[in-house]
């Protein structure tokens, strides 16, 4: 890779997740038995006529103003005509040369703006299903509705390719128009990758790896391909400009076809659908249905919180973590005790990414909000926080209902000298260690004093009275 450079551009089909498809009013559920989700629309019986589902558009236009897109107050769509089995009309019904969205960018986290071509709206088709030598065709995705967003030729490597599609991810689904979720498919992408010279600014001849329905499916296979036509180059040969598939098994990229033009595909206006309009009075509501952006919110919670950006990065990979983390923190001295308690105690409940993005959580942000706060009052010892957390998280019950007045009153001063003094007295050994210049066996009897206290007694405190008594 040393004298090479690589130059990558994606093309990110995402899952709209609208309650009906795009044409009629099927379902848009992920899985169900085989063809129970469709209608003779969606199955493209002749006579029958697509109506075009409002939120479809609106969908993608949130999706074009969170990646800085120009929205087209015009857009159409158009018939793309191919045969496949996945197809039952033989064309799918997509927008070619008014796309809906166009001119954005996605900014990584090295300060590169990876360019958007456009997002244009489009049907999924079905599913082919092969089994035993047969093929068998189910028609339940068939007519959900995608956006495919087209990043231009700008990826430079394939770290930049798994952080932009993560990216990609993320504001899908902050903005909530995707589950986003590779294993189900509503994520994936199509990867074109060429090679050139390190330093050249001609483009190389490209191949396309069709389908990448996993991150690490998708670094495999850019590192078999890159690989690939390095060798081919270096050995004198040419790229044929082709579609390949990758392999899981082998771990390999294959040939599948030559790579089809625009020409191919035959596209013409969709006679059946009326031209789209986004008028400034819609384009200014949806604006305003807009969450705060993602990056700025991260900035807000690193100045505004004082939380490291670590902790902030975690809090906002999910809106409904971020909402929950702001409603919780609301008034308190103590905002990282508050994301603490997130990133701690309850991830430490929620075991996968699905989980985080639920985010079901028994505690409410109030009660939360309101055990913080007894921190902040001096009621409530740091070292009480999380195990009162935790029993609060495995009933659902507020903080009041584990914490005794004896437990938020503290220990009385002359209380606590009698318990350091106890503390002194059952370990003689510590004392005679500290005395002799030992400083560190004072955090021994620091210990037991807390432990006597279950943690109610201010360690500020205990250490100044034990240093006295210890030294004697
Ligand atoms: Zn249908």
């Amino acid at each position: 890779m040393k004298d090479w450079e690589l130059v990558c551009g994606l093309e990110t089909h995402v899952e709209l997740s609208t309650k009906t498809k795009i044409f009629c009013s099927c379902t848009t559920e992920f899985g169900g038995e085989p063809n129970t989700h469709c209608c003779p629309v969606c199955i493209g019986l002749p006579g029958t006529l697509p109506k075009l589902n409002r939120a479809v558009v609106e969908y993608a236009v949130m999706a074009g103003l969170a990646t800085h897109c120009e929205i087209n107050p015009n857009a159409k769509m158009d018939r793309k005509n191919y045969v496949y089995p996945d197809l039952p009309k033989a064309y799918q019904i997509s927008e070619y040369d008014q796309p809906l969205c166009q001119k954005g960018y996605v900014e990584l986290s090295n300060g590169r703006k990876i360019r958007l071509t456009r997002i244009h709206i489009e049907e999924d088709a079905g599913k082919l299903v092969h089994e035993r030598g047969n093929t068998l065709v189910d028609y339940n995705r068939g007519g959900v509705p995608l956006i495919e967003i087209v990043s231009e030729p700008d990826i430079r490597s394939i770290d930049e390719a798994v952080e932009y599609l993560e990216k990609l991810q993320m504001i899908m689904r902050y903005i909530g128009v995707s589950d986003c979720k590779m294993q189900e498919g509503s994520l994936r992408c199509d990867v074109n990758i060429s090679v050139r010279p390190k330093g050249s600014d001609k483009l190389g001849t490209r191949t396309e790896i069709k389908n990448m329905n996993s991150f690490s499916h998708m670094t495999k296979a850019m590192e078999y391909e890159t690989e690939r036509q390095i060798d081919l180059l270096e050995s004198g040969e040419e790229i044929v400009q082709e579609t390949r598939r990758y392999d899981e098994g082998t771990g390999c990229t294959e040939g599948m076809r030559g790579k089809e033009d625009a020409n191919d595909y035959r596209y013409f206006r969709d006679p059946d659908l009326v031209a789209i309009r986004v008028s400034p009075e819609k384009l200014a509501e949806l604006k305003a249905r807009m969450p705060e952006d993602p990056q700025a919110r991260f900035s807000r919670f690193v100045k505004d919180f004082g939380l490291p950006e670590a902790d902030a990065r975690l809090l906002i990979e999910h809106r409904r973590i971020a909402d929950y983390f702001e409603a919780a923190a609301k008034g308190t001295k103590n905002p990282r005790a508050v994301a603490n308690c997130i990133t701690g105690s309850i991830f430490a409940r929620l075991a996968t990414d699905a989980e985080k993005e639920e985010f079901r959580v028994t505690v409410s942000p109030e009660n939360l909000n309101a055990l913080v706060k007894l921190l902040d009052e001096g009621k409530l010892r740091m070292n009480l926080l999380k195990s009162t957390l935790e029993k609060m998280l495995d009933t659902g019950k507020p903080a009041s209902e584990f914490l005794s007045e004896k437990d938020l009153a503290g220990v009385g001063a002359d209380d606590l000298r009698k318990i350091c003094e106890q503390a002194a007295a059952d370990n003689p050994n510590a004392v005679k260690d500290y005395r002799a210049g030992k400083e560190k066996a004072l955090k021994a009897v620091l210990g037991a004093v807390m432990k006597a206290t279950r943690g109610r007694a201010n360690p500020q405190e205990a250490e100044a009275i034990l240093s006295e008594i210890m030294a004697g």
